[in-house]
Order: C-alpha cells, then structure tokens, then sequence
C-alpha cells in the first residue's frame, strides 16, 4: 500500500508538472490535479465547477508561483487559494514533524474565522493540522497551540504579537504565505504590521496575495513580498 501512496504521488507531481497554463481546460476541480483528501473535500463541500479567479489563478498557485490576484468581492478568492495551500504542502509530504507550512493573513477577525471554516471544509480529509490566531484568548494559551500548526489563520497584530513574544515561535520552515484582502489590510493601517511579518519569514517561499481592488498601496507591498508574480484578474464585462 505504501508503494501504490508514493507512486500516486510521484504521478501527482509529474501531472503538475505538466499542467500547461496558458490553456484554461480547468473549469471543473475534477480535471485538476489534486489530491484525493482535497477532492474527496471540495466534493464534500458541494465545489463543482470553477469561478473565474479560480480558473486563472489555481493552475499558477499549483505549479509555485507567486501570485497578484484581484477580483471583486463574492468571486471565490478563498478557494483560489486554499486549494494551492492543501495541495501545495501535500505534494511536499508535509507532516506534523515539519512545522508551520503556510500562513494566511486577514484583516480582520470575522474574515479569518470564514477563511478558517472554509479551510475545514474543503480540508477535511487531510491530516494536517491548523489553527486560527486571531485573539480573543490569552497569548499564552494561543501559544501552546501555534508549534503544532501546520497551516494558520490570523490577523496582522496577533501574529506580530506572537513573533515578537513567542520565543517558541518558528517559521524557518514555511512554505506558503497568502495576503488576503491586502487592499482592506492596507486601509486598516497594518503596512508596517505586515512588512514586519515578512521580514520575519523566509525568503524562498510562494507568497500569493489576493484583493478586491488595485490601488497604489496593493502594489507597495506587492512590491515588497512577491517574486516575479503572476498577474491574475477578473474585470468585470463593460
Ligand atoms: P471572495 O473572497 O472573492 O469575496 P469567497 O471566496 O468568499 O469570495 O466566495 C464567495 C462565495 O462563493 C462563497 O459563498 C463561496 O462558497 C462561493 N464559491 C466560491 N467558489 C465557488 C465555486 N467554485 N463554486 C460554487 N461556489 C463557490
Ligand atoms: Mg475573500
């Protein structure tokens, strides 16, 4: 059985591999190359077909790319990259031995809690574990939590908080970051909360940042935390 597991694998990573971008064959999430805790999940969750900003931006989150996402509001962003954060780590064995593999910001708590659901929705069948930082509770009992998270939630100033004052806290072995709603993090004032996170993180990781508008202070920090990003949006028609 252990052999079947890893030749599956090996087949996952070559049909990645071989994922050609420029056509948009995927509008439905059982042509992708998935894994099967990901796609028995999303069947689970009742996602059938692709939106827009899925169809342009999964295929690129796949293959490792960073990513410059923009779409208005109610266009399934959360998916867009969700799927590439459970993928992502999966195709890369990643165990609770491996520590935090991905970490998603949002600007306020109520959007971290509905990433976090849907983040147990469509990630039911994996193993992975993963935590919400949002506050609320002690520090020290969010602390005891965090060294066994493999894929976290949080708001800008609690994660700072924990990097600041969570000797414990490590994240020399992460893989993934995702700026969610950066637009909206941008407007709340977290620049230098978020420069100071990124600065915290390692510099060879696939940064994939979301939002609803383009505006200046987007591609500041677009500037500051992607690698030769793809450029994904979704206009809408005239
Ligand atoms: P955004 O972050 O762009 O505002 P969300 O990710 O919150 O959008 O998605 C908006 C709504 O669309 C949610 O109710 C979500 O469940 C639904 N949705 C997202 N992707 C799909 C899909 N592929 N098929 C059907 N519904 C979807
Ligand atoms: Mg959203």
């Amino acid at each position: 059985k252990r052999k079947r597991d890893e030749e599956d694998l090996d087949n996952l990573i070559q049909q990645v591999q071989d994922i050609n971008v420029r056509e948009s064959d995927y509008d439905t999430f059982a042509r992708l190359p998935l894994s099967q805790p990901t796609a028995s999940g999303l069947e689970a969750s009742h996602f059938k077909n692709l939106t827009d900003i899925q169809k342009k931006g999964i295929p690129h989150g796949l293959k490792g790319s960073d990513i410059l996402g923009a779409a208005k509001t109610g266009s399934g962003k959360t998916l867009a990259f969700l799927v590439p954060v459970l993928e992502n780590l999966y195709r890369k064995r990643w165990t609770d031995l491996d520590g935090l593999g991905a970490l998603i910001l949002s600007p306020t708590r109520e959007l971290a809690i509905q990433i976090f659901e849907v983040l147990r929705k469509i990630g039911r069948y994996h193993t992975f574990s993963a935590g919400l930082v949002i506050g609320g509770k002690s520090l020290q009992e969010e602390r005891e939590r965090l060294g066994r998270m493999n894929i976290l939630v949080c708001t800008p100033g609690r994660m700072l908080q924990h990097m600041d004052q969570t000797a414990a806290f490590e994240s020399d072995n992460l893989q993934m970051l995702v700026l969610d709603e950066a637009d909206r993090i941008m407007d709340m004032g977290f620049q230098s909360t978020v420069d100071a996170i990124v600065e915290h993180l390692p510099k060879e990781r696939q940064t994939l940042l979301f939002s609803a508008t383009q505006t200046k202070k987007v591609s500041d920090l677009a500037r500051l935390s992607l690698r030769d990003p793809e450029y994904v949006s979704v206009h809408e028609a005239a």
